[in-house]
């Protein structure tokens, strides 16, 4: 063939770069499950179920349309095991003049292609995605010189270059965040909205049956698996949500209720970034609705922060920092990560519902990641390699271009501020306000310290007290650092002795 067009697991989309200017009748596609990537953390079974299911279906429409699709399962008996094999494989039997590939969402899978050129001896061709509003060079140029990479600066600037949301020069509504108005606590109500779930078909169950047999060991429950596989049940998800969520997706944003584990959100984590929907048509879809009086500003700027700001940014610093972001450690957590998240069996009511629903859905909403799993290890100064494997390997959403930026950086403030302009810790206090966790909770959120206090209360202080030096300045910590040096000393001892308490406790595997 003329060109090998390899397509990764994370670049189901039908516009992808790497078919830019290919030719059904000259070019040959492959696509492989391969087991290296599978298993570099122990991902979620509905993890894996998802990807394959939904490259499988890829690859049908792809043939469906006319190409040739050479498609590896992970059960072929030649499977090597890792993209480079498979890649030299296919150039073994085909001898193509040279290899496509649309760049990995992954540095080190992305070094790893830069050597294919020389080690296959046959020109190796890696694209830019063009799936992002804003590329890796274009960010690199927004950032430089600047000395802070704020998100809501760059949020403005790709308001202003897309012109989503814009009324000429000026923000719709005048102002660029309406974040002041997402902060509600939401009531448990019987008409909630549930994400739009699929019924598997005989693909799916095929990969059910062999994740099942081949990731017995894996956490996660494996069914009912539910989740859109095919771009066609993706947008009927994505619809679904803009007719039944949208609405109230910017007022209750940060809330949590037990048993609740979508609320408002989209749920569409997984489809956008395995390239099943396109982030350009979500935002354009949800600009139309609210033009449309569908739904109100806060929640369409809310939405359109998230994936015009947000996503992109993450994905900016992360090619701008890799790979020494990786190892960054600004605050030296050591502790292993707690063996309750990879079961939940904890007494706190929070990381109880937070982790169970990710062991069950392979999914939590940005809330529960960042204040209660993400804010636990934090305050218990869990190690942040050991808290971004556990975040990559349990949500089907993860891939480290997204993940890493925001595990190490938003919630463990393991660079040291680039990204958080302060660390996202609370006390009970911040999550019985947003949540009705607490009531349901072992442990009573009001006491402060000693038997029953609620962990997160004692844990609080004690880190600010451990991280003085390095936080005590922080302007955005001013009150907090305030209200502790005026505590009488016996009060600030109380604290320290139930955080040490519990965190002896918690080394020595008892249930917390
Ligand atoms: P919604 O709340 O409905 O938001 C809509 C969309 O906005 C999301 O689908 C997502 O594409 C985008 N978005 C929102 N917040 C962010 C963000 N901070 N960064 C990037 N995109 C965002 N998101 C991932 O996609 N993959 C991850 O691996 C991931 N890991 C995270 C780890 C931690 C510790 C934290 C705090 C957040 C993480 N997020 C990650 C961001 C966010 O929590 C998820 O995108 C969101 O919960 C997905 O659910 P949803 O589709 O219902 O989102």
């Amino acid at each position: 063939c003329r060109n090998l067009i390899l397509i990764l697991g994370d670049q189901l989309s039908a516009d992808i770069s790497s078919l830019r200017q290919a030719d059904p009748e000259a070019d040959v596609i492959l696509m492989a499950e391969v087991m290296a990537e599978a298993t570099y953390v122990p991902h979620h079974k509905k993890k894996i179920v998802f990807l394959f299911s939904a490259m499988r279906h890829f690859a049908q429409e792809l043939r469906d349309a006319g190409w040739t699709v050479n498609y590896v399962q992970l059960d072929d008996t030649d499977n090597s095991g890792s993209f480079e094999g498979e890649v030299r494989r296919a150039v073994r039997r085909l001898t193509p003049e040279r290899v496509v590939v649309t760049e990995p969402g992954e540095w080190r899978v992305l070094e790893n292609m830069r050597h294919w050129q020389d080690d296959l001896g046959l020109p190796v061709e890696i694209r830019t995605d063009s799936r992002f509003f804003c590329d890796a060079s274009t960010f690199r140029g927004w950032a430089d010189g600047r000395k802070q990479l704020r998100m809501e600066n760059f949020y403005r600037e790709m308001r202003k270059s897309t012109g989503l949301l814009m009324e000429g020069d000026k923000p719709a509504g005048g102002k660029w965040n309406y974040d002041a108005e997402n902060r509600k606590p939401a009531k448990q109500d019987l008409f909630m909205p549930e994400p739009l779930q699929f019924e598997p078909d005989a693909i799916t169950q095929d990969v059910l049956n062999l994740v099942e047999q081949r990731f017995e060991s894996h956490i996660g429950q494996l069914e009912p698996f539910w989740f859109a596989v095919t771009r066609a049940q993706a947008e009927a998800a994505f619809h679904h949500f803009l007719d039944e969520a949208l609405e109230n997706f910017g007022t209750y944003q940060d809330a949590m209720l037990r048993g609740e584990k979508f609320l408002y959100h989209a749920v569409i984590s997984a489809y956008l970034n395995a390239g099943l929907l396109s982030p350009k048509n979500v935002c354009e879809k949800v600009v139309e609705a609210y033009y449309a009086d569908n739904c109100p500003l806060n929640a369409a700027e809310g939405f359109i922060r998230q994936i015009l700001g947000w996503r992109e940014y993450v994905r900016g610093i992360y090619w701008l920092k890799m790979p020494g972001y990786a190892r960054e450690n600004a605050l030296k957590g050591s502790r292993p990560l707690p063996a309750f998240y990879w079961t939940g069996e904890t007494s706190m009511k929070c990381v109880q519902e937070a982790v169970g629903q990710t062991l069950e859905e392979a999914y939590a909403h940005h809330i529960q990641r960042l204040m209660v799993t993400g804010n636990f290890a934090l305050l218990a100064g869990v190690d942040p390699v050991e808290v971004h494997e556990w975040y990559l390997a349990v949500y089907a959403d993860a891939y480290e271009w997204v993940e890493l930026p925001n595990t190490l950086g938003m919630s463990q403030f393991a660079d040291g501020g680039l990204l958080a302009s302060k660390p996202y810790i609370s006390s009970g206090n911040y999550i019985n306000k947003m949540s009705d966790y607490c009531e349901n909770c072992d442990y009573n959120v009001r006491k402060k310290t000693g038997e029953g206090a609620c962990p997160f209360n004692a844990l609080y202080w004690d880190f600010l007290d451990r991280h003085a030096d390095e936080l005590g300045t922080n302007p955005r910590l001013g009150q907090p650092y305030a209200t502790w040096r005026r505590m009488p000393d016996d009060t600030k001892q109380e604290y320290l002795d139930s955080a040490k308490a519990f965190l002896a406790k918690l080394d020595a595997g008892e249930r917390v």
